[in-house]
């Protein structure tokens, strides 16, 4: 590494050269990581360490917010936890309590859930559920039974898998062993900083929420998971609790932190699970601005409609996630029953009355 790279990756704030190097700042006597929040320094004022060891050998002190001190005991412990994750992905067939967990890993349950959760982003339970459902998708796609994929994937009987995973794949694990025959599938894409976010469902629920980086990358990938599917754009006026997620999630991404120096493969599990828990999470009773969702669908003077409609998912949103999208973009209101549908219109008619 340069010191032109050094400059940059200071620059950028960029994690990934954490354990390659410290800076010291000449003017303060104090001494950093490349990732530091704290105010930039000019270029002349800083000196380069190999180490934090070399940084105090020169009388640097180190700083309170990054702690470089600390930086191989972190790097060590991140090492820790990556093995973790691959001893989880090699045993997702078992039910690994976090005692056991723990004993692998050589520390107490609870700091294992603490250090865990704050290097790779969920909780072990999490992401060994997220290996979970990767296997089992995979093991729907290789001859054999539905069964047979369900007791390989750990899920240790045939209610219990269809009891969690439709929530996780907006179909039934037969519909998804055909490729999705007779499934109508609607998706959308959006920009984030991340990459572009393609999410798509089925009238029964998100099936695909990934991050890639073109459209056409991400549409290829949609199709060749589900190749006996009918795939198409879901339109600006289709499913109003589409969009309101679609923008949800777009927003949420801006904000969250994704853990970008985790290995790729097991960034892709935890990004999964993150999607599932924050849509799980949307609270009751809440939606986005009009304004955001009538931007969201490209139809910016559309706020009013937008209103009506969001009166409606006041209700929608409150039902779980794998009941409330429709693949084929309609509004779908009676399918939970005509007390709800009841319920839908009388507060559809008095945000109209409201907004004239
Ligand atoms: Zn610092």
């Amino acid at each position: 590494m340069n010191e032109e790279q050094q400059w940059q990756a200071i620059q950028d704030r960029d994690r990934r050269w954490d354990d390659q190097f410290v800076y010291g700042v000449m003017s303060t006597g104090i001494y950093c990581r490349p990732s530091c929040a704290a105010r930039k320094p000019c270029r002349q004022d800083i000196r380069i360490y190999r180490t934090p060891a070399e940084a105090e050998q020169a009388g640097m002190r180190p700083c309170k917010r990054c702690h470089p001190e600390q930086r191989s005991t972190n790097e060590e412990l991140r090492q820790r936890m990556h093995a973790l994750c691959r001893y989880i992905e090699a045993n997702v067939g078992q039910s690994l309590t976090l005692e056991h967990l723990g004993r692998q890993a050589h520390m107490s349950s609870y700091h294992l859930q603490r250090r865990f959760k704050s290097i790779v982003g969920v909780t072990p339970k999490q992401y060994a559920e997220g290996c979970r459902l990767r296997t089992f998708k995979q093991g729907l796609k290789s001859p054999g039974t539905v069964t047979d994929a369900i007791y390989d994937a750990g899920f240790g009987s045939v209610s219990r898998a269809y009891e969690r995973v439709p929530t996780h794949m907006g179909m039934t694990p037969a519909q998804y062993q055909s490729g999705g025959r007779d499934m109508a599938i609607s998706y959308a894409t959006a920009p984030t900083p991340l990459g572009v976010l393609l999410m798509a469902a089925t009238d029964r629920g998100l099936c695909f929420v990934e991050l890639g980086d073109d459209e056409a990358e991400m549409l290829t990938r949609l199709v060749a998971e589900y190749p006996a599917a009918e795939v198409s754009r879901m339109p600006a006026g289709g499913s109003e609790t589409f969009w309101v997620w679609m923008q949800a999630l777009c927003d949420h991404l801006r904000d969250a932190d994704l853990e970008l120096d985790l290995p790729t493969d097991i960034r892709g599990t935890v990004f999964q699970m993150k999607v599932w828990n924050y849509l799980c999470r949307i609270p009751k009773g809440e939606t986005r601005t009009y304004k955001a969702v009538a931007e969201a669908i490209g139809q910016p003077k559309a706020v009013r409609a937008v209103a009506n409609v969001c009166a409606a998912n006041r209700v929608a949103l409150a039902i779980p996630c794998h009941r409330v999208i429709r693949g084929d973009g309609g509004l779908g209101g009676y399918r939970w029953g005509v007390e709800r549908k009841r319920m839908l219109l009388e507060r559809e008619r008095k945000a109209s009355a409201e907004a004239s």
